[in-house]
C-alpha cells in the first residue's frame, strides 16, 4: 500500500458538487469552503480515497491530484496547453524515456509536466523571465528531483537560434513557430520530429509552408476533439458544454 498522507503533500479535496481543491497539508491549517471546514490534521497520516467530514456535515472525498488536475489548478501566467492536447502531443510527437527536447515558450510549465513525466530531458527557452520562474515552481509543486533534474529553462528568444544540438524533439508554443523552422533543421537529429502547437490554423499553415520538402516530411496536423458524457440513471447524453476550441499540433520529421 502506498504510504499515508504526509505533512506539506498537495491533497485534492473533493465535494459531491464536484468541485475540486487543491490544498497543501500543513499542520495546524484549517480549510474552509462554503460548506465547513476540516482541520489538515485530520488528512494527515490518513489513507487517501477516504471520505471526511466537514463541521457541517458536508462530505469531501481527499485524493492525491493527478496531473490533469494540477495543471488545471496550478498558478499560470500564460495560458496552458490543455491535458487533451499535451496527451496527444506525447504520442504525435512520440516523447520517450530519455529523449532530449527543446521546449519552447514554456509559459507556466504545463507541457513541461508531461514531458517530464514521460521521461524526458527537457531544455526551455522561454523569453519572459517571471514565466521562467512560475514554470520552474510548478514543475517542483508536483515532481521530484529526479525529474526537476531533467529540467532546465533559460530566458532566451527562441526566434534568435538554438544554441544545443542533437535533439530529439523540438516543441513549440509560441506565436510565430516559423520563426524557428530553420534553427530547428539544424538541432535536430535525423528522423527528430519538430512540433508546433498553433490556437489558428493559419498559423498551422504558414509553419507547414516554412518546412521545406528537402529537409522535412511526414507532415500531419491534427485538431483534438474531447467531449464529455452526462451519464446518470436514464439521462445519457453529451454533456452540454464542451470545449470548443484549443489549438492544433503541427508535426514534421527532419530527412537524413
Ligand atoms: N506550453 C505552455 C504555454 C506557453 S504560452 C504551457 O503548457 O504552459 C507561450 C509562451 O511563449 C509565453 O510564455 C511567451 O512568453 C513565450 N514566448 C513567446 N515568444 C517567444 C520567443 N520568441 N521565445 C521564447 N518564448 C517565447
Amino acid at each position: 500500500m502506498k504510504n499515508s498522507l504526509q505533512v506539506e503533500e498537495l491533497v485534492l479535496l473533493c465535494d459531491r458538487k464536484g468541485r475540486k481543491y487543491l490544498v497543501k497539508l500543513t499542520s495546524g491549517k484549517q480549510f474552509h469552503t462554503h460548506a465547513g471546514s476540516v482541520a489538515h490534521d485530520s488528512l494527515i497520516g490518513a489513507s487517501e480515497g477516504i471520505q471526511v467530514r466537514t463541521n457541517r456535515n458536508a462530505s469531501l472525498t481527499v485524493w492525491r491530484p493527478t496531473l490533469n488536475d494540477y495543471v488545471l489548478k496550478m498558478p499560470r501566467g500564460a495560458q496552458v496547453i490543455y491535458p487533451k492536447d499535451s496527451a496527444a502531443i506525447l504520442m504525435l510527437a512520440d516523447v520517450f524515456t530519455g529523449a532530449r527536447v527543446l521546449e519552447s515558450g514554456v509559459g507556466s510549465g504545463a507541457l513541461s509536466l508531461s514531458l517530464l513525466r514521460a521521461g524526458a530531458y527537457v531544455l526551455g527557452y522561454e523569453i519572459r523571465a517571471d514565466f521562467a520562474a512560475q514554470s520552474l515552481e510548478n514543475v517542483a509543486g508536483f515532481l521530484d528531483q529526479e525529474a526537476q533534474q531533467r529540467y532546465e529553462v533559460q530566458v532566451r528568444d527562441c526566434y534568435l537560434g538554438i544554441a544545443v544540438d542533437c535533439l530529439d524533439r523540438v516543441i513549440l508554443d509560441l506565436p510565430e513557430p516559423w520563426q524557428v523552422v530553420p534553427h530547428a533543421a539544424k538541432a535536430l537529429n535525423a528522423g527528430g520530429i519538430l512540433t508546433a502547437y498553433t490556437p489558428s490554423i493559419l498559423q498551422a499553415t504558414q509553419f507547414r509552408e516554412a518546412c521545406d520538402c528537402k529537409l522535412w516530411a511526414q507532415a500531419c496536423t491534427v485538431e483534438i476533439l474531447h467531449r464529455n458524457w452526462h451519464i446518470e440513471d436514464e439521462a445519457v447524453r453529451p454533456e452540454h458544454r464542451m470545449v470548443g476550441h484549443t489549438g492544433f499540433v503541427t508535426t514534421v520529421r527532419r530527412l537524413g
